[in-house]
């Protein structure tokens, strides 16, 4: 869309000021045509996509472009995105129906299946090592992380029944308190942090090698973790709470700081609720009433169109997203922050100028534009997350 609007410019400059105005309009056909060579020859990791939820409830064949999702083959190859990790998301209603593991079984087996299917375009990778071999051979590597620990089920040989199936990452929980973790959306905390077993798993996921995710935990749990990690720790989709104040979910500059201190990354959830404090309000009675509506399914779909078709909807740009990079950097520097988008997990709740992953290249040339440099961006779009996936593994060869 920017391009497009860039375009339009341009075109009307040659037909108006053409003779005036040369120097401007080739610096933006430029920076267009550079985002678009480094969106394409960088390794770009997104450490948050929800493909396998959503295919649960509004099925599309990925392998070719979708109608609507936010992340398929065609598109994550336009916006020259590399891997993408898949989000086995249990929703926290699994915590009283049961079924969490079963649930779990079925989302790593559809990106099996997708695999199995697509050996041309896609590949599981469980290692950094891995996605880099994938890069190589021009394959979109599909890591996977899980979002909410439920179907550990209170027992530590789980953690490595589910490495062993390929799980790379582990958010403890997710919009409730469980078993191991009070969530930053619970209006009542169990544990005051992690749960005693919480604490467990902690140290048992620094010994087989598996990230700890802080997204979506109370602040409590995520100063806890600190404390207890041998290794550093992600938060996979997150964004800065600086500008979203008293909203737990995001994460405080406090917090930004000592998660770099150890060496983590936070990692920019693109969703407009993440990115403006109007959005976020916005966002948040939303869920207040989907959730009292109830609805799943095929009805949840409907139940969530009719709802924005009466609503208004505020609508952050792309600017936003790099406002929050922005805001890491200046804290920390640009070894501690990459993209977390929360593809097909925000409905279409995403930013002007970035929709899917076909959009990516809009981000980096607004980044090009506010002056990173092309190794700055490397470390964003990739570097940053592959250093400490190789350190988690380095601190679990020695544990
Ligand atoms: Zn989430």
């Amino acid at each position: 869309m920017i391009r497009t609007l860039l375009l339009t410019a341009a075109a009307a400059l040659l037909m108006t000021a053409c003779s005036e105005e040369p120097a401007a309009r080739e610096v933006a056909e430029d920076l267009d045509a550079k985002a678009a060579r480094v969106a394409r020859e960088l390794l770009v990791v997104d450490t948050h996509v929800d493909y396998p939820y959503r295919q649960r409830e509004t099925p599309a064949d990925i392998s070719e472009r979708t109608e609507n999702h936010n992340f398929d083959y065609a598109r994550a190859k336009e916006g020259g995105l590399d891997a993408a990790f898949m989000s086995i998301y249990i929703p926290s209603s699994y915590q009283e129906s049961g079924g969490a593991r079963e649930l779990a079984e079925e989302l790593i087996g559809m990106i099996e299946t997708l695999e199995a299917d697509h050996p041309d375009k896609f590949a599981i990778a469980r290692s950094p090592d891995e996605v880099e071999a994938r890069f190589a051979e021009g394959l979109i590597s599909l890591p996977m992380g899980m979002e909410n620990g439920e179907p550990i089920d209170g027992d530590l040989a789980n953690l490595g029944y589910f490495f062993d199936r390929g799980i790379r990452y582990i958010g403890l929980t997710h919009g409730q308190n469980n078993h191991l973790s009070d969530s930053s959306y619970a209006e009542e905390r169990q544990w005051n942090g992690l749960s005693p077993f919480g604490k467990e798993v902690v140290a048992e996921m620094n010994r087989l090698g598996i990230l700890i995710d802080t997204s979506h935990l109370s602040d409590d749990a995520f100063w806890q973790i600190l404390e207890i990690s041998r290794a550093p720790v992600i938060a996979s989709h997150s964004s800065c709470r600086h500008f979203t104040p008293g909203w737990e979910r995001n994460i405080s500059d406090e917090m930004i700081r000592e998660l770099a201190e150890a060496g983590g990354v936070v990692h920019v959830n693109f969703g407009n609720g993440f990115l403006t404090e109007a959005a976020n309000r916005q966002g948040m009675k939303f869920w207040r009433e989907y959730e009292a509506a109830g609805v799943e399914g095929a009805e949840a779909v409907a139940w969530r169109e009719a709802y924005w078709r009466e609503h208004e909807r505020i609508w952050p740009t792309l600017a936003d997203v790099a406002d929050h990079i922005d805001h890491i950097v200046d804290l920390v520097g640009i070894d501690h922050v990459g993209f977390g988008s929360d593809f097909d997990g925000v409905g279409d709740n995403l930013p002007t100028g970035l929709k899917s992953a076909a959009d990516l290249p809009n981000l980096f040339r607004e980044l090009l534009e506010r002056g990173y440099s092309e190794s700055d961006l490397a470390q964003i779009a990739g570097g940053n997350i592959l250093r400490v996936w190789r350190e988690v593994e380095r601190v679990a060869s020695e544990l």
